[in-house]
């Protein structure tokens, strides 16, 4: 096995989603995803090549999943820990205002990382527990952390100050962080290889629409605004989180609705966007209830755009004149319907979406604007795995 491999972790709060990938070739050879750590039904499903298995038994804990996820690694004949990677890449959710690059962990970035648990309570403990898994099955590899903050962490001060007490926000590192950086900066580099652009002179909007959902205004390779704010639930209407709302609907549910805060919290994450206005937060679902005429599903198909929209024209303006207008993620890279919906009726701004190019399936990066049109639009497949894996080996072997 060749030690420019990197190991990837994504280590969610029971889950931990993994891949084994050549950042050279610019693919992965293995991956797969432990789920339900800590219950009784643990599972794990291990993919290298064509072959898939499974095993399910309990899991205690993340050591414990990622040793599972090393026997399957020897099982297929790649033993990670004899013959070696290169690095292993962490994707940590929120480097604050401390981390702006990617950064190798040792001992004092851990416990920063751990400090950090007070921005994102939610992920922050599953990142700290997959580097120390990690850490301890993989002592002698660098290990790297790869922060979903870091993109955005030079956003202009306009772009990231919250119009609150000034005092307040300083004392407990309120601003606006914004998320899927990794997925952002690949992708709008990639945008730029696509139509053999120097990004540095590239105008961009990035539109990330998976079930999670943020867009980003890109000027020269820089990000200059985003819909992400202190957490991910600000901005865009996704999948189960409400973006962007009235801030005081969260007092008013307390006293109204004699809802605590958690239960607040829990609502507009978890059961909120698609899911809370239709019932489902899949759009393949979506797009089901919409064809047989299921009203709540066309208002929540309808919500998604507007707000889509809504960004689009304030990024135009905040960059003044666009070059590329991107889509990406599961509903980004797959539904066509989105797509056009979004982009409807901008010809006077530029913007067209021819229909053929758009209604046809790829998986390749791939412009679906009329040729000859001032705004390109694409379509372009995101691959933070791959991002992850790149930022660790360059930053373990420079050049
Ligand atoms: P992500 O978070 O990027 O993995 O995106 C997941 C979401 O992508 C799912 O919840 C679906 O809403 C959406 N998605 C995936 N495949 C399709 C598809 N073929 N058509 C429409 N939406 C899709």
């Amino acid at each position: 096995m060749s030690a420019t491999l990197v190991l990837v972790i994504n280590s969610g709060s029971s889950s931990i989603k993994y891949q084994l990938v050549d950042p050279v070739g610019g693919h992965a050879l293995a991956g797969g995803l432990v789920e339900r750590i800590g219950e009784h039904d643990g599972r794990l499903s291990h993919t290298s090549g064509e072959q898939t298995v499974e095993h399910l038994r309990r899991i205690e804990n993340h050591t414990a999943g990622l040793r599972l996820v090393f026997d399957m690694f020897a099982e297929a004949g790649q033993d990670l820990a004899a013959a070696g990677v290169g690095a292993v890449g962490h994707r940590v959710v929120h480097g604050g205002e401390e981390f702006s690059a990617p950064t190798l962990i040792d001992d004092d970035v851990l416990a920063s990382i751990h400090r950090l648990c007070t921005l994102a309570p939610l992920h922050m403990p599953a990142n700290a527990a997959g580097i120390e898994s990690a850490r301890a099955l993989l002592p002698t590899v660098p290990q790297v952390a790869v922060f979903d903050t870091a993109f955005f962490h030079e956003l202009p001060a306009a772009a990231r100050t919250y119009a609150i007490d000034a005092k307040l926000a300083r004392e407990h590192g309120i601003r606006r962080y914004g998320f899927h950086g990794t997925s952002h900066e690949y992708v709008s580099g990639r945008v730029a290889e696509v139509l053999g652009r120097d990004p540095a002179g590239l105008n961009q909007i990035v539109l990330h629409l998976g079930n999670g959902a943020s867009a980003s205004a890109i000027r020269g390779g820089q990000a200059v605004d985003t819909t992400m704010g202190l957490t991910p639930l600000e901005g865009l209407v996704m999948g189960t989180r409400s973006g962007d709302i009235d801030p005081a609907i969260f007092g008013f549910l307390q006293r109204s609705a004699g809802m605590d805060s958690d239960a607040v919290d829990d609502l507009l994450n978890r059961n909120s966007g698609i899911k809370g206005l239709s019932g489902v937060n899949d759009f393949r679902e979506l797009g089901t209830l919409v064809e047989r005429g299921d009203a709540a599903a066309k208002l929540a198909f309808d919500v998604y755009i507007h707000r889509l929209r809504r960004y689009i024209g304030a990024y135009l303006v905040t960059l003044g004149n666009v070059h590329a207008i991107t889509f990406t993620a599961g509903v980004g890279e797959n539904d066509p319907a989105v797509r056009a919906a979004a982009l409807a009726g901008l010809e006077g701004f530029g913007i067209a979406v021819d229909e053929q190019r758009n209604n046809t399936r790829s998986k390749v990066p791939r412009v679906i604007s009329p040729d000859g049109s001032p705004v390109q639009v694409l379509v372009v497949p995101t691959n933070e795995e791959l991002a992850i894996a790149r930022a660790a080996l360059r930053l373990v072997r420079p050049g």
